[in-house]
């Protein structure tokens, strides 16, 4: 699974949905003592498995929460919150993709609502379960990190309610039991946006509406 983290990245840098630096992934085994996750500012075309940060998670003194522990020569992406929100209590394996889809933030920008356009195509929600979208907030922020969990609908004992969220102005974060099917979730919901976004109707209004008037 090592291996599909970084496959999973050239993947996405070829649909040209991250730019080299761009994008990170994580993953969590279950009932694993580790939280792997893509290395800051590295090129995402060449993440092997021997790039990919290691970091153990361990009790914090002070509040006994768990929480991932960066010795200092580790490197892990600057959205190790992100991704530590929505592992942190994960029942079972669990890979989290944050990466940049070109169609699903255009859509955004434009102002569609992502859980009103997937209603309309079966092709999307019957397999993937789109949340509300995370609203304009600085990259790395925490902020960010907690408006994303509360997005996906992360609950204490780890459940989430929904499978990706979009991050207007930036990109998308998307959960599953492993890389690629994180992946196909992304796939799924830029696909349906290219779809929205080429048929030319406007934001507010549904395709069947724009036929109608
Ligand atoms: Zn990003």
């Amino acid at each position: 699974m090592l291996t599909a983290m970084g496959d999973v990245m050239r993947h996405c840098y070829a649909k040209g949905w991250i730019t080299t630096r761009d994008g990170n992934i994580s993953l969590c085994k279950k009932a694993g003592k580790y939280l792997y996750i893509t290395p800051s500012g590295f090129r995402k075309t060449i993440v092997h498995p021997e790039q990919i940060v290691k970091l153990e998670i361990v009790a914090d003194p002070s509040t006994s929460e768990r929480r991932p522990r960066v010795l200092d020569q580790q490197r892990p992406s600057g959205e190790l919150w992100m991704h530590w929100n929505i592992q942190r209590g994960t029942p079972r394996t669990r890979a989290v993709v944050h990466i940049h889809p070109t169609h699903v933030v255009a859509a955004i920008y434009r102002g569609f609502d992502l859980q009103k356009i997937c209603a309309d195509f079966p092709e999307i929600s019957r397999y993937t379960k789109v949340g509300p979208s995370v609203p304009p907030l600085p990259a790395l922020s925490r902020e960010f990190a907690d408006a994303t969990a509360d997005c996906l609908g992360v609950h204490q004992d780890g459940s989430v309610d929904y499978d990706i969220v979009g991050q207007a102005n930036h990109g998308v974060c998307s959960v599953g039991p492993d890389p690629w099917s994180a992946y196909e979730h992304i796939e799924r919901l830029d696909h349906i946006c290219e779809i929205v976004l080429k048929s030319g109707v406007s934001p507010g209004v549904g395709m069947f509406d724009a036929v109608l008037r």
